[in-house]
C-alpha cells in the first residue's frame, strides 16, 4: 500500500494524522460534546415527511444561497439573542467547521496568519493548516482565561489577519467576557484590518449574554454558531455565521456551488420550526452540568468553571492513564491534550451517574 509520504502531497501534510476523537464503543460516551437526547419521535416523523417531499425534487440542485434557511436562522437569532437582522447577515454551511473553513479561504491563505488563545478548539489550527494560513498560538492564563494585556501585546507583535475568540471555550468551558471581545476587536483593528471570529458553538449553554448581537455595527466581527450542540442535531451538519452582509458576500466567493444539500436545508428548517422544544434540553443539561461540578468538587477534583455543556476536570499526574482508568469503568471522556486534565460532557442523568461512579472509583484507585 502506498503511504501518504510517498505521494506528491503538500509538504505541510507530511507526517500528520487525521483529526479525531477515538470512536470507541464504550457503554457511556461523553467525549464529543453531543446532546445525549435523540429527537422526539413526533419531530422525527415530521422530518421524515419533509424529506419525502424534498426528495421528489432531487433531480434539481438545491437553493444555492439557502434563502429560506438563512431567513429562518435570522429569525431564530432575533428571538433568542436580540440580533435584529435579515438573511443577508447569515450564512450556513455543513457544520460550523465548514463555515470557519470558508472564512479562512476568504480571509486567510498563504502569506496570512490566524491567531488563537490556547488551549482551545483544535480544529481552528487544523483549518488554518488546510487553507495555507499561518497559525499563531497565544497561551491562556492559569485559569484558562484570556489575559487581555498579553493578548494586546500579541496582536501588536504578530499583526494577524484573523483572530479566534471561542466562547464558551472548548475544551476548558470558560466564557470570554463581552468587554474582552470588544477590547480585543478594537485592539486588533488598531493594528490592521483584521477579521475577528467569535466561535459561539456552545452559546446556548452559557449563563452570559449572547455575543451574537455584537456583530451589529462591527464590519469585521463574525460570530459562528451550530445546530450540533444545543439543537441536538450533530448528525445534520449545520452551522452558520452572523456578520455584516459584506462578510457573507466574501464567503460566497469561495463556497462550492450547491454546498448545502436540499435534504440538509429541509431538515434544518423543520428542526428550526421546533427550536423552542429542543432548547428545553439545554436547561436539563445545564442543571446536570451543575451536578457534575458539585459532585466532582466533593470528590476533590479541580474543576474549571464552565459555561458549556461539558466540564474540564483534573488534576491528574498522568491524564492519559486517568482516561484509560475511566474507560475501564465503561465511560469514554476526552483527553484533549491539556496537561493534567480531562473533559466530560453532560449526558443523561443515568449516564452522569455512571460517570460519577467511575470518577469516584478512579479517585480511590489513584489513592491506593
Ligand atoms: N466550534 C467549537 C468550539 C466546537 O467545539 C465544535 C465542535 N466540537 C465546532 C465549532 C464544530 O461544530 P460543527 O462543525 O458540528 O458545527
Amino acid at each position: 500500500m502506498t503511504r501518504i509520504d510517498e505521494l506528491p502531497v503538500r509538504d505541510e501534510l507530511r507526517g500528520m494524522t487525521p483529526y479525531g476523537a477515538p470512536e470507541l464503543d464504550a457503554p457511556v460516551r461523553l467525549n464529543v460534546n453531543e446532546s445525549p437526547y435523540a429527537l422526539p419521535e413526533w419531530l422525527a416523523e415530521r422530518i421524515a415527511e419533509r424529506v419525502r417531499e424534498t426528495v421528489r425534487g432531487l433531480n434539481r440542485y438545491p437553493d444555492r444561497d439557502a434563502g429560506e434557511l438563512r431567513a429562518a436562522l435570522a429569525a431564530y437569532l432575533g428571538r433568542t439573542t436580540g440580533l435584529a437582522v435579515d438573511k443577508t447577515h447569515i450564512w450556513p454551511a455543513n457544520g460550523s467547521n465548514e463555515v470557519i473553513q470558508q472564512l479562512l479561504q476568504a480571509f486567510g491563505g498563504p502569506g496570512r496568519t490566524a491567531l488563537g488563545f490556547e488551549p482551545s478548539y483544535s480544529v481552528h489550527p487544523l483549518i488554518a493548516r488546510g487553507t495555507g494560513t499561518g497559525w499563531i498560538s497565544v497561551p491562556r492564563d492559569a485559569h484558562f482565561a484570556i489575559d487581555v494585556p498579553a493578548a494586546r501585546a500579541a496582536l501588536a507583535e504578530h499583526r494577524p489577519d484573523i483572530v479566534f475568540l471561542t466562547s464558551p471555550n472548548n475544551p476548558t468551558g470558560t466564557a470570554v467576557a463581552e468587554q474582552t471581545v470588544l477590547a480585543l476587536y478594537e485592539a486588533a483593528q488598531a493594528v490592521k484590518p483584521c477579521l475577528v471570529i467569535v466561535d459561539e458553538a456552545y452559546g446556548e449553554f452559557s449563563g452570559r449574554p449572547p455575543l451574537v448581537p455584537l456583530v451589529e455595527g462591527r464590519p469585521h466581527l463574525v460570530v459562528t454558531r451550530t445546530m450540533s450542540k444545543a439543537f441536538g442535531a450533530a448528525g445534520l451538519r449545520l452551522g452558520y455565521l452572523a456578520a455584516a452582509p459584506a462578510v457573507v458576500d466574501a464567503v460566497r466567493l469561495v463556497r462550492l456551488p450547491y454546498h448545502l444539500s436540499s435534504v440538509t436545508q429541509a431538515i434544518a428548517l423543520t428542526v428550526l420550526e421546533h427550536a423552542e422544544v429542543l432548547l428545553t434540553y439545554v436547561e436539563q443539561l445545564k442543571s446536570e452540568r451543575a451536578r457534575l461540578v458539585t459532585e466532582l468538587r466533593e470528590m476533590g477534583y479541580d474543576i474549571t468553571d464552565s459555561d458549556a455543556n461539558f466540564v474540564q476536570f483534573g488534576r491528574f499526574e498522568d491524564s492519559h492513564r486517568a482516561w484509560e482508568a475511566l474507560l475501564a469503568h465503561g465511560v469514554l471522556v476526552r483527553d484533549s491534550g491539556v496537561p493534567g486534565r480531562l473533559r466530560v460532557c453532560a449526558g443523561t442523568p443515568a449516564e452522569n451517574d455512571a460517570f460519577l461512579a467511575a470518577a469516584r472509583a478512579v479517585v480511590k484507585e489513584c489513592a491506593d
